[in-house]
């Protein structure tokens, strides 16, 4: 029994002082997308609602309607669900005893990702979706001024164009490409996309093509090599907001696809293998009846879940999560600095807590 004990100290001691295996951190966000069709896939109460634009979609329940929760989600989510599991740990299933919350209380997106960025909820001033300079430093500066890195290593690419203003205190600190935002110099391949996101419009002013943002992040990440990278889509909630669940389920779909071209890139490059981490998350939850699955807000108090799926040499594998301690999107930048082997306990400003499964 000593010896046991003993065994498991010297085990935990070690593992407490371990420098992180971690060079690189990728965060990547869905905006707005809710639990319940993350963790259970299409959701029986929307599948055939006329005003959540269902009505006529025969196509979409053939895709993705199955009679079990997981089998849905696996059919939503494929790579998600049948090979990320087996090398994460996913935080957020309501049902399975795993919450996750935002610690903000206007639900809505500025303040949850100023959370995820800067450890902290700021409702006094970040009171909504308004567009200024984000008052605190985030975990993306942070990480730029710990580690000495050029500006060209912390990179933002968002399709929202709100992201200039969220990403960074100090303009200028990192690289944001984000909206609607041409991209000077690079590969003619970066030029193309560059050119294509300004004529392929999406039917909202303040948002790009996901598709643009990804593809752009992506061939930063062959080219430039940053060590730090946010890619931040958004059509899930712009979708949402439009009543429309049948284009919601083809942008997580589409997400899920992002998710599986980004973690082929990794496991293929020798800057990235075995020495990144990743971080998937969202902003904010949305409601869960019919009269609010497609708003989120002060109002509707399930918003406030969200969820967290974290994979690296540093994260135990341990899949999806069940009967665990509440965590919260304050939790995320303390976590990604740690990841990093910035001790982030000393900063006043970072309420949350390294989250470790
Ligand atoms: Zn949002």
């Amino acid at each position: 029994m000593l010896k046991k004990l003993f065994v498991v100290l010297v085990l935990s001691l070690s593992l407490a002082g371990q420098t992180p295996r971690t060079k690189n951190v990728i965060l990547i966000t869905a905006d707005g997308v809710r639990w319940q069709d993350l963790f259970t896939g299409m959701d029986p109460m929307l599948k055939d609602e006329k005003d959540a634009g269902m009505k006529d979609a025969a196509d979409r329940r053939a895709r993705y309607w199955r009679d079990t929760p997981e089998a849905r989600r696996e059919q939503l989510m494929p790579f998600f669900w049948k090979d990320l599991v087996k090398r994460a740990a996913i935080y957020g299933n309501v049902t399975k005893n795993s919450p996750m919350t935002v610690t903000n209380t206007l639900r809505v997106s500025y303040p949850g990702y100023s959370e995820i960025l800067t450890g902290h909820s700021n409702d006094a001033v970040i009171d909504g979706n308004v567009n200024f300079q984000n008052p605190s430093r985030t975990v993306l500066e942070i990480a730029r001024e710990k580690l000495a890195l050029d500006r060209s290593k912390v990179a933002l690419f968002g399709s929202w164009d709100s992201f200039k203003w969220i990403g960074e205190s100090k303009p200028g600190t990192i690289t944001i490409n984000a909206g609607y935002e041409a991209w000077e110099g690079g590969n003619a391949r970066m030029r193309d996309l560059s050119r294509a996101q300004m004529m392929a419009l999406p039917p909202w002013d303040d948002a790009r093509h996901d598709y643009f943002t990804f593809e752009m992040a992506m061939e930063y990440l062959r080219t430039a090599k940053p060590r730090v990278l946010f890619i931040t889509l958004d059509e899930t909630d712009d979708w949402a907001h439009d009543k429309r669940y049948d284009r919601v389920l083809d942008s997580i779909h589409y997400f899920d696809q992002c998710l599986r071209e980004l973690f082929g890139a990794i496991d293929s490059m020798p800057e990235y293998k075995g020495s990144t981490s990743v971080i998937v998350t969202t902003d904010h939850g949305r409601g869960d009846k019919l009269d609010t699955w497609s708003g989120h807000g002060k109002k509707i108090p399930d918003a406030a879940n969200v969820w967290m799926a974290m994979a690296g040499p540093d994260t135990r594998a341990a899949g999806e999560m069940h009967d665990v301690p509440e965590i919260h999107q304050r939790d995320v930048a303390p976590t990604i600095l740690s990841l990093l082997g910035i001790d982030p306990s000393g900063m006043k400003e970072i309420l949350g807590r390294p989250v470790k499964p």
